[in-house]
């Protein structure tokens, strides 16, 4: 018999100063306003919101309601979405980014988050998609630096390679930050990366123990993987309810360096998403307070 591994013993949370909440967690209930005041009301001090609440609630509008509440924006989600088949396609994309560049500093988010996007439509070619979403990147690096917003490369579980993401390891990520230079990081998701082996050793990269300076982990996801999983998207679990070792990664997080906020993020359409919204956002932090 092998020994287990030594625990990683993260910092123990007391109370609620380290939450945030994703809007997707309550998206089929609250529009982006009533999500605002219903985490305030919760005593829940972080939100991260995606680019369609915003623009349904209007930018300026949304920038407000977000300040006036006192929210930490823990991300915006999300820009990405790379690759296409044509110049053209290619170039929208750009241009998309550079708008949410200027959302995500209009709203004070702390990055905005990518997903990259996945295979170009009616390819095969994994290779070149992955090449597409470097030179994406490397084209609004630039805009990103001098607005002194942080890009957040998120990488999304293999299983979305082909139509939604196809960086899929923590390793595969950084090393694309390598290549880019600063101004870029990384999104861990408990969800996407828990499998992966080299998980311990990558996020300790992530944190500088390459040698690469500064710590790169912009932001921390979390939410729960279930057995079984019934839907490749829409059903993630609440901390707690699945198998994650969440305390386990945070520690390894929170070893690299990372002492931001933990960004409950749950797509559940069976389940959360159709649960009072007020209740979700107790249970959240029961769990994050238990679980996490
Ligand atoms: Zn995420």
């Amino acid at each position: 018999m092998t020994a287990p591994a030594a625990a990683t013993t993260p910092s123990p949370l007391t109370d609620l100063s380290r939450l945030s909440i994703n809007t997707a967690t309550t998206r089929q209930q609250w529009g982006l306003e009533q999500a605002v005041a219903g985490y305030a009301a919760g005593g829940v001090p972080g939100i991260a919101v995606w680019r369609d609440q915003v623009a349904d609630c209007g930018l300026d509008r949304a920038a407000r309601l977000i300040r006036d509440a006192g929210f930490t924006v823990t991300g915006l989600c999300r820009g990405g979405m790379f690759p296409a088949p044509t110049e053209a396609g290619r170039r929208a994309a750009i241009d998309d980014n550079r708008r949410a560049i200027e959302e995500a500093v209009a709203l004070g988010a702390r990055c905005l988050v990518i997903v990259s996007g996945g295979l170009a439509d009616g390819s095969r070619d994994l290779a070149g998609a992955r090449a597409m979403v470097r030179d994406g990147l490397a084209a609004i690096l630039p805009e990103a630096r001098a607005a002194g917003l942080p890009i957040a490369i998120e990488p999304l579980h293999p299983m979305y390679a082909a139509d939604r993401c196809c960086i899929n390891t923590l390793g595969q990520a950084l090393d694309l930050c390598d290549a880019l230079g600063p101004g870029v990081g990384v999104a861990i998701d408990v969800y996407h990366v828990w499998w992966d082996p080299a998980l311990e050793a990558q996020i300790a990269r992530a944190g500088g123990a390459d040698g690469s300076g500064a710590g790169r982990i912009l932001a921390f996801h979390i939410c729960d993987w279930l057995v079984p999983t019934t839907d490749l998207l829409l059903d993630r679990g609440m901390m707690g309810d699945g198998v994650i070792d969440i305390p386990r990664i945070r520690g390894w997080v929170e070893a690299a360096g990372y002492d931001g906020l933990c960004e409950v993020e749950i797509f559940s359409a069976a389940n959360w998403w159709q649960r009072d919204p007020e209740e979700v956002v107790s249970v959240c932090a029961e769990r994050f307070l238990e679980v996490v």
